[in-house]
């Protein structure tokens, strides 16, 4: 999308990803039906001034949970709707700036000059999960998202073994109706420290209950929490997570590093469970799934795992001092993207990082940015990678307004450098 504003503004962009993700990304390149949005489509426009634009293309009255990869379709389409943007298919591995701005190298030695460089790079792959080296790879899949997990998941289906997820957020509900799509009717225990699952979204959906900013108590994670959860409780718990959606910039920048902190160690599960929620016919299907005893979620933590021959045998220590153990064909790793980006695979952040020309935010959650999503001179960070300065950057509502936002200070400066 900031390629597309760009052009808008008459800049020519060139987008570096493999061939198949231009516009789709991570999220959107799924070819799954099962896996559909988590936002209605009158929320989901590419075009921050034209909030209705993508419920229009899809021809619906807003409230329907598209399929993700027909939004795939429609960021492509928006791109291509761009004539200045041009493609480079292939992994950026190395960026060094040079008098004229940055030189970029890809994978197959290729070299792109560019006044400004933009980092989309969008969610990293988990971090290996601890005791995993060492486990066979295509029983231990590390990478939710990755072309294995798909081949794991196709074997599973195929035996109908057993599966055990790591992780019971929104990426353990993608692989769970995969696994449903493939036809797998083995058992899956799904595990996380509090097996907390994301609540569902109701249709149709309650009213608002907007609040202002100076409702909100400010500087304090504790009396934050408190408000909320009063408020939760004479509105509902959707509109009273909904309603600070608009402030959250404000309410994230106002609390103390040592907030910050805490409200990822202790509320963030909460938080993520009762803000990413999931489209109420997934809820239904997981219910039902729960209900039927395919799918067990156990609050706890892993205490050990080993392979076999032919499976995976996992002990669980559960939150209320049991110990469950589960002989498995497969596991997955869904606990969520990688923030510590020390730890990245990512060639070109690596490369950037030693070169010092990026660094970690201080919460570990991406890239050290500025106000204006700025990583350092002509280089902007967008979306998940700038969450250590934002908090709420990772859906479409939020990035789109980051995205004309960027485009526009590139436009700026570009002028201004004659
Ligand atoms: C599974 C999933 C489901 C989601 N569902 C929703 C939803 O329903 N609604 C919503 O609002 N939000 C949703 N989100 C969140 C959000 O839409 C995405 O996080 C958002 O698309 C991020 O956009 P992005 O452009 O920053 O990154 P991405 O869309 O992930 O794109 C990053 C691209 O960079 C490429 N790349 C990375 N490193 C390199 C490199 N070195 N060289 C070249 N290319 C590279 C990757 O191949 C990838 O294609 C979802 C996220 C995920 C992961």
């Amino acid at each position: 999308m900031t390629a597309a504003h760009l052009s808008a503004r008459g800049i020519p962009a060139l987008l570096i990803d493999t061939a198949e993700r231009f516009g789709r990304g991570l999220a959107y390149s799924t070819r799954q039906p099962v896996h559909i949005l988590n936002v209605v489509t009158a929320k989901m426009s590419a075009w921050p001034a034209d909030p209705a634009h993508f419920a229009t293309w899809s021809g619906d009255d807003g409230t329907t949970f598209a399929e993700r990869r027909e939004f795939g379709r429609y960021v492509e389409e928006q791109l291509a709707a761009a004539p200045l943007v041009k493609r480079a298919g292939g992994m950026a591995v190395d960026a060094e700036r040079d008098e004229g701005g940055w030189t970029v190298t890809l994978s197959d030695g290729a070299k792109v000059a560019a006044s400004a460089l933009v980092l989309a790079l969008g969610n990293q792959p988990p971090a290996p999960f601890p005791g995993s080296d060492g486990l066979p790879e295509q029983r231990f899949v590390n990478n939710p998202w990755s072309d294995a997990a798909e081949v794991a998941i196709a074997r599973a289906a195929e035996s109908q073994s057993d599966v055990l997820i790591l992780g019971t957020g929104l990426t353990m509900i993608d692989v769970v109706l995969s696994l449903a799509a493939a036809g797998h009717e083995g058992r899956i225990t799904a595990v996380s420290r509090r097996g907390l699952v994301p609540r569902a979204h109701v249709s149709p959906p309650g009213a608002p209950s907007p609040v202002s900013l100076e409702e909100v108590p400010l500087g304090s994670l504790m009396a934050l929490w408190r408000w909320l959860r009063i408020r939760s409780a004479e509105v509902g718990f959707r509109a009273a997570v909904d309603a600070i959606r608009p402030h959250s910039l404000a309410i994230w920048r106002s609390l103390p590093h040592a907030d910050r902190r805490r409200f990822l160690r202790h509320a963030r599960p909460q938080w993520d469970v009762h803000r990413h929620r999931i489209a109420p016919q997934v809820a239904e299907q997981i219910k039902g799934m729960i209900a039927a005893g395919q799918l067990d979620i156990i609050a706890g933590r892993v205490a050990s795992m080993q392979a076999s021959a032919d499976e995976l045998e996992i002990s669980i220590a559960r939150r209320d001092g049991r110990e469950s153990v589960r002989r498995v064909a497969t596991a997955f790793n869904c606990t969520g993207p990688l923030g510590d980006i020390r730890r990245t695979a990512d060639p070109l952040l690596r490369a950037l990082l030693a070169d010092g020309e990026i660094s970690f935010d201080s919460l570990s959650l991406g890239l050290e940015v500025d106000e204006r999503s700025k990583a350092g001179p002509s280089l902007w960070a967008l979306g998940p990678l700038t969450k250590g300065m934002y908090w709420e950057i990772v859906a479409v509502p939020d990035i789109r307004g980051q995205a004309e936002a960027v485009a526009s200070d590139i436009h700026k400066e570009l002028l201004s450098h004659g």
